[in-house]
């Protein structure tokens, strides 16, 4: 053993990435460890596009968040010169009463978002990719749009770097432990033993085994995106016509898509949204079957008639869920010395950058000006029946 680091993190995914960078940049020792190489698709954060917006309905705490995560976003793309937020615009459909309709207006009302209200021959007139039902209304938030999880993993890497970190993939962590006093930790490979001051545990779909005895339930379940090619012509699937979309159908089952963009440019990504089956890193099955692409077709024919061609790829992801939905994001409640970003359950990427600032204002500063009071794994422990 040679180098003592003020920071060991454990995952170099989506969160773990940014908090290397944040950390490395305001000067701190880091050592980062990833199992497989940098920017992999065997995670959370693969296959070139993840949904960003605003007008958030599963709850109005997480808007100040986005808000910063949109200024980061710009900040990563000027110091790198790299693109990594493409704004869209974005639809969130549904029936009136429906969480994605209803909870995006309560969202943008409280924080007084710019957003319009269409109906549903409007939606149609403006975005004639879409054929809703007569009872389908849509909230359009003009700043809504996609990230690109590989490009901005990768170039948090680089970028933390350069800053100094020291970053080893292809190096699993075997197991780590926190000094009962509160002061250090130690991190057991395969390859060694690493002791630090801090650590961060971002370690995604391998969370659950890495934080066992934290009583918070990590329920990791299996998702499919899928690439068709339209019907007509991929024009107007193309950035710039087509905006991202959640849609909520008339039996309120969710999905969500994509212009046309990345891994098959010819086609259009779209995918269920809380639709998954209960795996685990080891167990997923990574084939895609006949009857889940037809559950989509079955879909995208009443709603989006044109992008239900040819059937080009899928690729299977995995959802880190707690019982809420709801992060975690926090010291971990024994150990002061040990910062955690866990159960992102399907919707965290949009907020990788600003967790990577939260994390590093929890190891360096033991506490956050940014309000992540809704993340704290004590939420669950206070619901336990004694
Ligand atoms: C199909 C799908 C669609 C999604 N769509 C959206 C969307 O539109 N918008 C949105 O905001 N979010 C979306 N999400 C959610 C978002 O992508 C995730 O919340 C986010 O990527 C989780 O990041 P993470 O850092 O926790 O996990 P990851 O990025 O998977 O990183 C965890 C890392 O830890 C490493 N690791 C684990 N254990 C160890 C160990 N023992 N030793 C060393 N390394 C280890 C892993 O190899 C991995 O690289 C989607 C997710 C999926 C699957």
């Amino acid at each position: 053993m040679s180098t003592h680091y003020d920071v060991i993190i454990i995952g170099l995914g989506a969160m773990g990435s940014t908090a290397a960078y944040q950390l490395a940049k305001k000067g701190q020792r880091v050592l980062g460890l990833e199992q497989y190489g940098p920017a992999h698709d065997l995670g959370s954060s693969h296959g070139g596009s993840r949904i960003i917006r605003q007008s958030y309905f599963e709850d109005p705490a997480y808007v100040p968040l986005l808000l910063r995560a949109y200024e980061l976003w710009n900040e990563i793309e000027r110091e790198s010169g790299q693109e990594i937020l493409t704004v869209t615009g974005g639809l969130m459909m549904g029936p009136p009463d429906s969480l994605t309709v209803s909870g995006s207006i309560e969202s943008s009302k409280q924080w007084n978002l710019a957003y319009e209200i269409l109906e549903a021959k409007d939606i149609y007139k403006r975005f004639p990719a879409f054929t809703p039902s007569p009872a389908t209304v849509a909230l359009y938030e003009e700043r809504a749009g996609f990230v690109r999880p590989e490009a901005s993993v990768y170039t948090h890497l680089l970028q933390a770097e350069k800053y100094g970190a020291e970053l080893h993939f292809f190096e699993e962590v075997v197991s780590w432990e926190a000094h009962p006093s509160g002061e250090g930790v130690r991190v057991i490979t395969a390859n060694g033993v690493y002791e630090a001051g801090k650590i961060i545990i971002s370690a995604g779909a391998w969370a659950p085994d890495l934080l066992r005895d934290l009583g918070v339930s990590l329920q990791v379940e299996r998702h499919v995106q899928m690439f068709f090619e339209p019907t007509q012509g991929i024009d107007i699937f193309s950035v710039g016509k087509q905006p991202i979309y959640i849609w909520e159908a008339d039996d309120y089952v969710q999905l969500y898509g994509f212009p046309s963009f990345g891994l098959k440019a010819e086609g259009a990504k779209v995918a269920f949204f809380r639709k998954g089956t209960a795996c685990t890193p080891e167990t997923i099955d990574r084939n895609i079957y006949e009857d889940e692409v037809n559950m989509m077709r079955h879909y995208l024919a009443q709603g989006i008639p044109q992008l239900n061609g040819r059937f080009l790829q899928g690729k299977t992801c995995m959802y880190t869920n707690t019982p809420d939905e709801h992060f975690v994001i926090s010291l971990h409640p024994e150990y002061p010395q040990v910062a955690i970003a866990a159960g992102f359950s399907g919707h965290g990427f949009k907020f990788a950058s600003v967790v990577g600032e939260i994390l590093a204002d929890l190891v360096i500063e033991g506490k956050t000006n940014h309000p992540i009071d809704l993340f704290t794994p004590q939420r669950f422990a206070a619901n336990k029946i004694v």
